[in-house]
């Protein structure tokens, strides 16, 4: 039996492991991908630590998935062996639950899977997907670029997308990390006027780099008073994981704006005025189908945004993930397996 290398946990808060298993075969609808790339990231977290539900172990993490098709499995009619590919969070879903039916596959309540979770993602050599879960990737791009746009490109870039704001609106984002630094530049190329919010005033060149228009220095100005001053924000796409970060924005936001939460904070404190003055909302979004991360690719190429990555082999996958946990990545990582 031909083997593959996989970076598996074996049992929750377990480290991770460079195991051999033999190359998995595609069933019905689904496909295998040989894996040149894999984002780390942080809802890996999930997955090392056992904080998901319903987790089997051992379990293969990794849902920022580029490779190529390598085999398809029956009834799979729309993909061939060679095409490049991507998997991102959303792995599948029931098709029959009214959700389903209403076209909100992310809240499907019968067969919600994610990758890396329901089934070994990534971090590895192949990796079998349902055939639903499969994104195409432009030529434009290479695989280590490709990865992180999977996850934290489709959540920032679709959570805008759909955020109701319209160019040239005053769009903030608050945070300049993994998801930040692609939410500014997806802002910013979409035609709003962006507003980069961070810690310290050594981070402004950059923001501006990424396409920034403003910068808020949240250590040394009011942000909500800031943002006042542009007129107030019609969204505030929070990626940091700071709750008090988020709270202080909201007195930010213009009449009707919101306040777009994407970064996985712990709690968020709202004040009831603020909301009913303005008709300002607070609104979650999760990431996107593999519809949502194939127009993640193909504006990204369009508009020249791109993910800056540290890249590790796939034998370093647990130093690639300190790595990612250690909050000094620039600014996300990416494992390759070299093929
Ligand atoms: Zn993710
Ligand atoms: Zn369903």
């Amino acid at each position: 039996m031909p083997t593959m290398r996989a970076a598996q946990v074996a049992s929750p808060k377990g480290p991770f492991e460079i195991v051999e298993r033999e190359i998995p075969e595609p069933g019905p609808e689904s496909v295998r991908v040989r894996v040149q790339a894999c984002g780390v990231c942080h809802s890996d977290t999930l997955v090392k630590e056992g904080l998901w539900p319903g987790l089997k172990y051992p379990r293969v993490p990794g849902h920022e998935v580029i490779g190529v098709v390598d085999a398809v499995g029956a009834g799979v009619l729309q993909w061939k062996p060679g095409q490049r590919v991507g998997v991102g969070w959303h792995g599948n879903n029931c098709g029959y639950c009214d959700s389903c039916r209403r076209g909100e596959f992310f809240a499907c309540q019968v067969a919600l899977q994610v990758t890396g979770f329901s089934f070994d993602g990534g971090y590895a050599d192949f990796m079998v997907a349902p055939a639903i879960a499969l994104a195409s990737v432009p030529e434009e791009l290479s695989a280590v670029e490709a990865a992180p746009l999977m996850c934290a490109g489709v959540t920032t870039f679709n959570a805008l997308r759909n955020s109701g704001a319209r160019p040239p609106d005053v769009v903030a984002v608050l945070g300049i990390g993994g998801l930040g630094h692609l939410g500014v530049q997806y802002a910013a190329r979409m035609g709003f006027k962006t507003v980069a919010i961070a810690r310290g005033q050594d981070k402004e060149a950059f923001a501006r780099k990424l396409g920034a228009a403003h910068y808020i220095d949240s250590q040394s100005k009011n942000v909500s008073e800031e943002l006042r001053k542009l007129g107030g924000a019609r969204v505030v796409l929070a990626t940091a994981t700071s709750g008090e970060a988020m709270s202080s924005v909201q007195g930010g936001l213009s009449a009707n704006g919101v306040l777009l939460v994407v970064g996985a904070a712990e709690s968020l404190q709202v004040s009831p005025l603020v909301l009913i003055t303005g008709s300002r909302s607070v609104k979650g979004w999760y990431s996107g189908t593999s519809i949502d991360s194939q127009d993640t690719l193909a504006f990204s190429v369009l508009s020249g945004v791109r993910s800056m990555n540290e890249v590790f082999p796939l034998e370093k996958a647990a130093e690639g993930y300190e790595r990612m946990m250690s909050g000094k990545a620039r600014f996300r990582v990416v494992l390759t397996t070299g093929q």
